[in-house]
Formats: C-alpha cells, sequence, structure tokens
C-alpha cells in the first residue's frame, strides 16, 4: 500500500466524546499504525456556536487514557499545523473564492427571516423548503444579479453566505471502502453553504481544504458523515483535486443494545452504563456523566471492546491487546451493518483482561485498596492472596468485596445461608473439625485439605454438610474463595477464633 498513509481524527469539540468517536479514533490509529502511517489529530472549531469549555482537553485525555497517541496534533505540532481550524481560519476564504471565481459556488445574501418566511410558506403547502438547483434563480444570490449589484453589496458590508452550486440531474458516483460504490444524483442535494456570515467556513469546506492540505489519504469516520460524501467529492472535483481525493472508509453506526437504533447518552442513563470514555461534568448544567475510567475499565478493555463494534478478524478470537489489533486490522473486514453494543459484554472484556495483568503488576494496586480499608499487608501475604482473588473480579474496585473476609471477621451470618447449612448434627461436626484443625501441625491449603478430607472420610459425613458450614463459620456468607486457601491464609488462632464465634451466635 501507499507509504504515505495518512489519517485523520477531526473532532468538534462540542462535548465530551461519545464512544462511538472513540472507535473512530481507534480505528484511524490502527489503520495508520497497521501501514506505517501518520495518526493526525485535527481539531475541528470553526462552529463558535457550538463550542464548549473543556471538550478538547477531554479529547486529548481519552486518547491518551487509550493510548492512542497522535504523530501530530495540537500538543505534538507537526509539518502541517496548525492543528485547530480556528487557528487556520485566515486561509479558508481563498479557497471560497477560487470556487466563486470558477463558477462552483455563489454568494447568497438571502436574510434568515427570508429564508424563516419561505420555511414557512413552504411548510404551510405540506411542502419542505430546500435551496437548491430548484428555487435558486429566484432567490438573492450573485446567480440573480448583476455583478456590480453584487459587488456593491459586498462592499457595503451586506452579510452574505457562499453557496457551493449543485448543478442538476447529475449523477455523482463515489467510492466507499466499506460499502462500495454510492451513487447519489446530484438532484436530491441542497447548495450547501460553505462560508458563513461569520467569516468562518462551514465544516464541509474546512474539512476538505483541511484533509488536502493535510495530504490526508484516508477518510475514517462515522456513518452520519456518508450524507455529506457527495458534496465532499463534489468539493475535490471542484477545486481539480480529483486526483489526490483520498479513500473513503465511512464506519456502521454503534446501536442501543436493544440493536434499535442509535446508541445514545440516555440508553447509557437507562442501563446504567457509560457512554463516554471518561466521566464529564457538563460545564453549564452541572451534570455529570460517567466514564469507562472512572468505572474502573481498564484502558485495554475499552479499546478491546471497541475494536470490535463493527470490525471482525474473521476468526474466533475476541482478546487483543492494541498491539495484535494493529497487526490484524483491516478495513475490508470492517461490516456496513451497525454493531450492537452490549455492556455485559464490556464488563466481560475487563474481566478478561484483568485476568491477563501480571499478579506482581497487581501489588500496587491491591495494595492501595486494602490500605483505604486499613489493612496493612506485607508482600509474601499479597502474593498468596492475588492470584486468589484475581479470577473473582471484573474490576478492581471489587477487590475488598472479594476479599474482606481475609483480613476481617464476619459479624453476621446470612440467614438464607444459615438456613440452607446450619442443621441439627452441623454443631457436633464443626466441634470435630476445630478439634482437628487444633491439633494440625502444618497450616498449609495442601495438608488442610488432606487433613479434613481424612476427618470427613473417616466420620463418613458428606464433604458439602461439612464445607459449607464451614465457610459459613468462616466468611458468615456462601461466597469467597477456596476454604483450604483462605483458612491456611488466616492461620490456626484466627480459624479457630472464628469457628467458636460462630458456634456461639448460631447456636445447637
Ligand atoms: N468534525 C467532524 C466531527 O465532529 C469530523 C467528521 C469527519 O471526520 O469528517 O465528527
Amino acid at each position: 500500500m501507499n507509504q504515505n498513509i495518512r489519517v485523520r481524527f477531526a473532532p468538534s469539540p462540542t462535548g465530551p466524546l461519545h464512544i462511538g468517536g472513540m472507535r473512530t479514533a481507534l480505528f484511524n490509529y490502527l489503520f495508520a499504525k497497521k501501514h506505517g502511517g501518520t495518526f493526525v489529530l485535527r481539531i475541528e472549531d470553526t462552529d463558535q456556536t457550538r463550542f464548549v469549555p473543556g471538550a478538547e482537553a477531554y479529547i486529548l485525555e481519552s486518547l491518551e487514557w487509550c493510548g492512542l497517541k497522535p504523530d501530530e496534533g495540537p500538543q505534538q505540532g507537526g509539518g502541517f499545523g496548525p492543528y485547530r481550524q480556528s487557528e487556520r481560519r485566515a486561509q479558508y476564504h481563498q479557497y471560497a473564492l477560487q470556487l466563486l471565481d470558477s463558477g462552483f459556488a455563489y454568494y447568497a445574501f438571502d436574510t434568515p427571516e427570508e429564508l424563516e418566511n419561505l420555511r414557512k410558506e413552504y411548510e404551510s403547502r405540506g411542502d419542505t423548503f430546500v435551496y437548491d438547483a430548484r428555487v435558486r434563480a429566484s432567490l438573492h444570490n450573485s446567480l440573480t444579479m448583476d455583478k456590480q449589484a453584487v459587488e456593491e453589496l459586498i462592499t457595503a458590508g451586506t452579510p452574505y453566505v457562499i453557496r457551493f452550486k449543485f448543478e442538476s440531474g447529475k449523477e455523482i458516483v463515489m467510492q466507499d471502502l466499506v460499502r462500495g460504490e454510492v451513487v447519489v444524483n446530484s438532484s436530491t442535494l441542497d447548495d450547501k453553504i460553505l462560508f458563513k456570515s461569520d467569516g468562518m467556513p462551514t465544516y464541509h469546506l474546512a474539512n476538505v481544504v483541511d484533509d488536502n492540505l493535510m495530504a490526508i489519504s484516508h477518510v475514517i469516520r462515522g456513518e452520519e458523515w456518508l450524507p455529506s460524501l457527495p458534496l465532499h467529492v463534489s468539493l475535490y472535483r471542484a477545486f481539480g483535486w480529483e486526483h489526490l481525493m483520498p479513500g473513503f472508509a465511512h464506519l456502521p453506526l454503534i446501536l442501543k443494545p436493544t440493536g434499535k437504533g442509535k446508541l445514545s447518552k440516555r440508553d447509557g442513563e437507562k442501563g446504567g452504563f457509560p457512554v463516554f470514555p471518561l466521566e464529564w461534568q457538563d460545564p453549564v448544567s452541572g451534570e455529570v456523566s460517567p466514564g469507562y475510567r472512572e468505572e474502573g475499565y481498564l484502558p485495554e478493555a475499552c479499546v478491546n471492546m471497541l475494536a470490535l463494534l463493527g470490525w471482525n478478524p474473521g476468526t474466533e478470537q475476541e482478546l487483543f491487546s492494541l498491539d495484535e489489533l494493529i497487526r490484524q486490522f483491516q478495513l475490508e473486514k470492517v461490516g456496513k451493518s451497525g454493531s450492537r453494543f452490549d455492556p455485559e459484554k464490556a464488563k466481560w472484556f475487563n474481566h478478561q483482561h484483568i485476568q491477563h495483568i501480571d499478579n506482581k503488576a497487581l501489588i500496587k494496586p491491591f495494595r492501595s485498596v486494602l490500605e483505604l480499608k486499613g489493612v496493612t499487608i506485607g508482600d509474601a501475604k499479597l502474593s498468596i492472596l492475588i492470584p486468589v482473588i484475581k479470577p473473582r473480579i471484573s474490576f478492581l474496585h471489587e477487590i475488598w468485596e472479594q476479599s474482606w473476609f481475609f483480613f476481617v471477621a464476619p459479624d453476621s451470618y446470612d440467614p438464607a445461608v444459615v438456613k440452607k447449612r446450619w442443621k441439627e448434627g452441623t454443631p457436633e461436626m464443626m466441634d470435630t473439625l476445630a478439634l482437628a484443625l487444633e491439633q494440625c501441625e502444618s497450616f498449609t491449603a495442601a495438608s488442610l485439605e488432606a487433613m479434613i478430607k481424612g476427618v470427613i472420610e473417616e466420620n463418613g459425613w458428606g464433604m458439602g454438610a461439612v464445607m459449607n458450614a464451614w465457610r459459613l463459620l468462616l466468611v458468615g456468607e456462601a461466597k469467597g474463595p477456596g476454604l483450604f486457601d483462605l483458612a491456611a491464609f488466616l492461620g490456626k488462632n484466627e480459624v479457630i477464633d472464628r469457628m467458636k464465634r460462630g458456634m456461639a451466635q448460631l447456636g445447637r
């Protein structure tokens, strides 16, 4: 493939990045890295009315958290900067002028009130007003005035916009790397505004001009931009840049857990799962939306989950590191149809990625959770605890809930478990067990297991009856890891102590 692969992630800082946006960033990153190309971050902030303070910093932090480091961008700089469109604003006007000169664009002086009236008039007839080839000849624009009148209006400072002039009745043929050939008739398109009365370009003009100036080879973005493709392709042609036109790939939508419709912020609120990579506080309303990071997801798990929303490796493999994704990613394996978001699967990915963390690397997070609970613990004990608890957690914040009984004796006993497990004859079994434990010299998991199994066999008891009752005394409920591991960790005195306390409470 072409060596000069350059892709860009081009978010608008209008709020927090949705996970769909993160997926777009990820696919761009994977494609760039796979082909030894360049991953560019460009901030598209030309729409001043939608600017949200903090949103750009949020985007940068989200990319960093997921390990998607741009090669060029507002922070890194690069040979094609600046990377914020607001800092490039001076250059866009000349491109709009170029299109005016070549007849691909025109000035429109229609005031917002005039357009609003037209909209209402059409609406009252059950029709929709569209500024297009059918109506432009009857409107207030440079196509319907002589040159001098236009110049006078402009010199007088009359507000204007510059619109793209679509020829009517033309088939626009486009190639999409995900969808193949896409054909749209230009009669269905409106004459989109390229340059606004506030002196700023619209998204369309700035986006195409910058993709060209930044030598972007592939535009990989969400499906919601597919309707803009005919305009963008037409702009490339109008500028005479068709031979430089990037490849386009429109990624499928991420769907609600029900599979019906696009995943929204509300779905997250209803289903109790985040739709943003990081927590976000709305600067105006103060409303806080949860983030994957704050909910305890590992960035590796998030990246893995996002990669499989729309991309299919073509094998059964589901677990990928970022490096493996780079190796295996192919744009050709991105599907056309929307991918359903499954919050349970997200948890599964986190569980799996936690299992892949080296036990040594877990010492620090375990210790910090335990210290918060006032437990100080040496490395030796931690190295026993970690392999026992790790398989039982999907999040690091579950460490305490899955391990408190290693450090604290139960002060109550789950009534449902008591009812089921504390039967006639149980206290006598526990007496015998306690006695055997007291006499036991080697308190390791293996020797405890051998000894206790022997006692059970000698007495002809049921293994389940003994172990479940013993667990109730040591933990207070029916949960927890293997009891021999737990008992070995607690040591003889604590085990006997818990048994005595439990028996005293539960009675005979
Ligand atoms: N600024 C657009 C957005 O916010 C970029 C779309 C594109 O990638 O062309 O998504």
